[in-house]
């Protein structure tokens, strides 16, 4: 599946930095090493497993001093990718790190694919597949919320969950095949209605894991929330006061937002990426109607939206029209310019909504109540599950196990012959190991670690 052979990439962001890192993983990595770097003072000998050396990386060809550096060798199996991992620590100048990395090259290794290294880090067991998508998503957190998420199931929470389940799914199937191998003991070997409630019992907790994806997916990916209303109402005035910062041009003159201009908050550790979209109202204008169908777009796409209102004016048909927009999509009503002379009545507010802060934009009050509740608008109440699922690809197999148990539960129901509730059954567990990666295709491993960067 994988070729014995050695890679090597610089595992640091591009860029000048004070320190950069190139990694060698493979059964020449301490050949290589041994080559290149030369210990300060000392013969470079045999260096133990798992110790940092100071000293020179050196051309041996020209002899030529590229830079002092750390080198540390991790010898397999205890190594992140199973395999004999040397470390080069070279001063983290992009010209620099390239003629390491060349060095390296020249001497055997061949430059690693995106994620190559945790691909063999997972060939070699060293992390099960949700363990290696984990390392993917902690290296992109966004915030400390999301990072605390990911290195949970780096850490493999998320594993010995699907392995309970998976268990508890191996019981029953025991049973099952039992009573198919024996099927004139069948009557002893199953109590129909004590089978059915396994499952049951199997298949919601399948369901809470499922319903936790929404919750993982906005600490994972952030949620997009699209601020919308008429021109003027203070739509770029109230992103800039959550931004805390001059973003946004604010004119008094209606209809000068045209583009969606994003900015990313911290809300609490949800990452949340606000847009600030034209005004959305008739309008002949040729430009500011390409601006308003954007608004129009990007409110379809977003997560939640928040309806500025001008709460010194009275309600218009402009702010209905926008109010029909958004819909049924989550929204909260934010009635601004509260600071001046209020026209927007609470009862008038409340024939559309109960849900809405009043915020003065420019002043900046209301905006911690604001956050709040744009908070737990996105998240719901409810409490944070004990288990996150964060990856589509698990909650796309968590499905399709639950869909196979609510087959077997009906086929239990019907009095089916076993050799069915089996099929359904042995296909819960196949998406289930999917999930973990005991059974994989390389078609997905291809596509998980495409996504990763060179170096990881
Ligand atoms: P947008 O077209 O909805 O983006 O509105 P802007 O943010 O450009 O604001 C339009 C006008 O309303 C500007 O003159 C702002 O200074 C003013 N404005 C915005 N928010 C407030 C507020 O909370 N109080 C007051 N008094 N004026 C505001």
């Amino acid at each position: 599946m994988y070729k014995e052979d050695t890679i090597a990439a610089v595992a640091t962001p591009p860029g000048d930095g004070g320190v950069a890192i190139v990694r060698v993983s493979g059964p020449d990595a301490e050949r290589i090493g041994s080559e290149i770097f030369q210990r300060s003072g000392v013969r470079n000998g045999k260096f133990n497993s798992h110790t940092l050396h100071y000293g020179t990386i050196r051309d041996p060809r020209s002899g030529a001093v590229l830079d002092e550096v750390l080198l540390t060798i991790m010898r397999k199996p205890r190594s992140y990718t199973g395999e004999d991992v040397v470390e080069v620590h070279c001063h983290g100048s992009h010209v620099l790190v390239q003629e390491v990395l060349e060095l390296v090259l020249t001497h055997g290794a061949r430059h690693a694919d995106r994620g190559e290294f945790t691909k063999r880090a997972f060939l070699n067991g060293r992390l099960d597949l949700t363990q290696a998508e984990a390392v993917l998503d902690l290296v992109r957190s966004r915030t400390s919320k999301s990072a605390e998420l990911a290195i949970g199931q780096v850490r493999g929470e998320l594993s010995k969950w699907v392995d309970d389940l998976r268990e508890r799914l191996l019981d029953i199937l025991v049973h099952v095949e039992a009573a198919i191998d024996f099927p004139e003991e069948e009557l002893d070997l199953l109590d129909r209605s004590q089978l059915s409630a396994q499952i049951t019992a199997l298949h919601d907790r399948i369901g809470a894991l499922i319903d936790s994806y929404e919750w993982g997916r906005l600490y994972r990916d952030g949620a997009q929330v699209c601020i919308a209303g008429r021109p003027n109402v203070g739509k770029s005035s109230l992103l800039n006061a959550l931004v805390g910062e001059q973003r946004v041009i604010v004119n008094a003159e209606a209809g000068t937002t045209r583009d969606a201009i994003e900015e990313s908050i911290n809300l609490g550790g949800l990452p949340v990426v606000l847009w600030d979209t034209a005004g959305i109202r008739e309008t002949n204008n040729e430009v500011e109607k390409i601006g308003v169908d954007f608004s129009l777009k990007r409110l379809d796409q977003a997560d939640a939206a928040l309806i500025v209102l001008d709460g010194s004016d009275f309600l218009t048909p402009e702010d209905k029209a926008v109010i029909t927009a958004v819909g049924d999509k989550k929204a909260l009503f934010v009635i601004n310019k509260s600071d001046l002379c209020l026209r927007l009545t609470t009862e008038q507010i409340r024939a559309f909504t109960n849900n809405a802060v009043f915020v003065s934009a420019t002043e900046g009050s209301g905006l911690d109540e604001l956050r709040k509740a744009l908070r737990s608008l996105l998240m719901g109440c409810a409490r944070e599950p004990e288990i996150v699922v964060t990856n589509l690809r698990h909650k796309a197999a968590l499905e399709r196990a639950q869909e196979s148990l609510k087959r077997s539960v009906k086929a239990c129901a019907a009095s089916l012959p076993v050799e069915l509730l089996a099929v359904d059954l042995q296909e819960t567990r196949e998406a289930l190991e999917e999930i973990i990666g005991i059974v994989t295709s390389d078609e997905i491993l291809e596509r998980i670690f495409s996504q990763f960067c060179i170096g990881k």
